[in-house]
């Protein structure tokens, strides 16, 4: 097991490289961030003193155009966990043809022992740290774990205040009030189901014959739970930060949503109860869902959830990566020799940052797209890659992690090359 995320995250390009034919320049620039921002964030809290937090931003590479990525507000996010994320998006935005390099940012906060003010100090206080590192030219941020619409609101008016000019193409997944686009709140679980509904399609899996157990109930994971209910899934397993619920019969999935939202806290924007309140399900543990016998496994919450620790426990026949990162790469190898297919996440969770472009190119034309517009191009975009990447893997008889890695690689090497001086000190 490497000694951290990032080198993990290293291993995927090292296999994926013996596939595809790029210069070493390209490849030695890919093997580092371009640069990575650590700032201190200092925010007057409710009852009088000041609180000092750890926030960062890394802006992986820019070759294909402004860096893109999300900022998530966890406890345990650090330096090497954001170089890994911006590192994930940079072929992320690669293998879906968007015009972006990779980025992320993060702050190290609970985010649910804060006020509802003390998170817009917070927010906004992490831009000005971070303003001279981001631009709609330069780095767009976009929610991630834990910030959603109202936080991406006070960031792109905090922004906008340090320029003293409206930005909106600085942040996306604003409320659409001011700037947001149509169906971006929902887009990654929306990407996710098309490419769900994709992959099982060609094993000829119609959906009322497939069971599924989802980790994770945020954003992501709550929303594609209901997009499966109502498409035939037989949803079996859910679960958040606290817990997981079974019934072998399937969940009631939207009632469960209504419970999440009725116990969303007045003064917080997060939930504040738990799913597992919901007495009249089986209480499992978070690892007891990932081993549950389905046919399908969505982990939808954190990085490194499996791990050769369980991999062999592993029972279901596909995994779709809506997390970032939730398979480490010692785990690879177990799931392929078992004849698991995993469905990575830089193609996975690609809807999100496929409508966050979708809004930047709606901020900066002033025109403003209907809801069916954006649902048809993020189906489009991601039924066509989708095809590429299972192309590439049935050709290269490779894992469709690898492929999609290729896939991105091939469009990273080829703009790397363009802006490249290597051939002046080629002779002949
Ligand atoms: N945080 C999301 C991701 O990991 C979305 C990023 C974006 O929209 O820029 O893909």
């Amino acid at each position: 097991m490497p000694e951290s995320l990032f080198a993990d995250a290293m291993t995927r390009l090292d296999k994926a490289l013996q596939y595809v034919s790029i210069s070493d320049d390209a490849i030695e620039r890919l093997k580092y961030p371009k640069a990575s921002l650590t700032v201190s964030i200092p925010v007057r809290l409710d009852r009088g003193d000041l609180k000092v937090f750890q926030g960062y931003r890394v802006r992986y590479d820019d070759t294909r155009g402004p860096t893109k990525g999300g900022v998530r507000y966890h406890p345990n996010v650090n330096l090497d966990e954001v170089q890994s994320l911006a590192f994930w998006m940079t072929f992320k935005c690669a293998a879906l043809k968007l015009p972006f390099g990779g980025a992320k940012g993060g702050i190290s906060v609970n985010p649910k022992a804060l006020s509802r003010m003390e998170l817009e100090r917070l927010s906004r206080a992490y831009i000005d740290a971070i303003a001279d590192f981001i631009g709609p030219d330069i780095d767009i941020p976009a929610p991630d774990m834990y910030t959603n619409p109202t936080v991406m609101g006070w960031m792109m008016d905090q922004y906008s205040i340090i320029q003293r000019k409206l930005c909106p193409a600085v942040v996306t997944g604003k409320p659409t009030a001011i700037g947001g686009s149509l169906g971006r709140e929902t887009a990654t679980a929306t990407g996710a189901f098309f490419v769900t509904n994709a992959i099982l399609s060609k094993f000829d899996r119609p959906p009322q014959q497939t069971t599924v157990a989802i980790q994770g109930f945020g954003n992501a994971g709550s929303v594609l739970a209901e997009l499966l209910h109502h498409a035939g899934y037989k949803v079996v397993a859910v679960s958040d930060s606290k817990g997981a619920i079974y019934c072998r019969e399937g969940l009631d999935i939207p009632s469960i949503r209504h419970y999440r939202e009725a116990h969303k806290g007045i003064t917080a924007v997060y939930c504040e109860g738990t799913i597992c309140n919901i007495a009249e399900h089986e209480i499992l543990t978070n690892a007891e869902l990932l081993t549950l016998d389905v046919d399908v496994l969505i982990p939808a919450a954190l990085e490194n959830q499996i791990t050769l620790d369980n991999a062999n426990d592993i029972r279901a026949k596909y995994i779709f990566e809506v997390a970032n990162g939730p398979i480490d790469s010692s785990a690879d190898g177990v799931l392929e020799r078992r004849g698991i297919y995993v469905v990575p996440d830089i193609l996975v969770n690609a809807g999100g940052v496929t409508v966050s472009y979708f809004e930047w190119l709606q901020n900066r034309s002033g025109l403003y797209w209907s809801l069916e517009d954006v649902q048809q191009r993020l189906q489009a975009k991601m039924e066509a890659e989708t095809e590429c990447i299972w192309q590439q893997s049935r050709d290269l008889s490779v894992s469709l992690r690898t492929a999609a890695y290729v896939h991105a690689l091939q469009r990273l090497g080829e703009a790397l090359e363009a802006k490249g001086t290597r051939n002046y000190f080629v002779k002949g």
